[in-house]
This record gives C-alpha cells, sequence and structure tokens, in this order.
C-alpha cells in the first residue's frame, strides 16, 4: 500500500470517528485524542504481556503475535489521530522524522 492511499484511509477513519462522536477541532479534541493513545498504549503492554504468558488471561486471543501488531497499529493510528487534532502536518513531519532518525541510527 503507498503512503497516499494510507493517508486518505486515516482522513476517513478522522471523519468518520469525528461525525460518529460529535467532535470538533480544539483543545479538548487534541486531548480526548491523547487519551485515546494513552488507552491503545496499554493495550499494547497487554498484548506485550499476554504474548510472554504473564497475563492471567491471556487464552483470550487465538494469536498472541498478531494480537500484540493490531495493537501496535493502534497505538500508531491514535497518535497519527492525535497529531491530526493538533492541526500538526504530519505528513511532512513523518518523512523529516524518519530522515533524522536514519541519520540517528547510521
Ligand atoms: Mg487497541
Amino acid at each position: 500500500m503507498d503512503g497516499t492511499r494510507l493517508f486518505e484511509r486515516l482522513e476517513r477513519i478522522n471523519e468518520s470517528l469525528m461525525e460518529k462522536f460529535g467532535l470538533e477541532y480544539g483543545r479538548e479534541f487534541e486531548l480526548i485524542r491523547m487519551a485515546k493513545v494513552t488507552e491503545e498504549v496499554g493495550e499494547l503492554a497487554d498484548a506485550v504481556l499476554a504474548l510472554q504468558g504473564l497475563q492471567r488471561d491471556n487464552k483470550k486471543y487465538q494469536d498472541l503475535k498478531k494480537h500484540l501488531g493490531y495493537e501496535a497499529v493502534d497505538v500508531m493510528v491514535s497518535a497519527y489521530l492525535l497529531a491530526v487534532a493538533a492541526r500538526v502536518d504530519i505528513k511532512q513531519l513523518i518523512n523529516e522524522r524518519l530522515k533524522i532518525i536514519e541519520e540517528r541510527v547510521k
């Protein structure tokens, strides 16, 4: 999947969520999005613990690695949507930041 199509899909998800929950741009929207990122990070931590056999209820998911992957995607999507809510030019910044990270890890 190319990046443009991915961003189009994320934008449609954003628009759908805003309409479904009656959200409007502003400080409250940013805080709601931050709460969502935090929720998803918690779910990712839960998935990691389940994969390591450290959760009491780790039989809940048939494929623990896939579950961890889904939660990692949820974290990325929710972080992306937070940046959109804050009206950050996230598409441009992803490229800029990746270049910085690539230089850092050389
Ligand atoms: Mg999740």
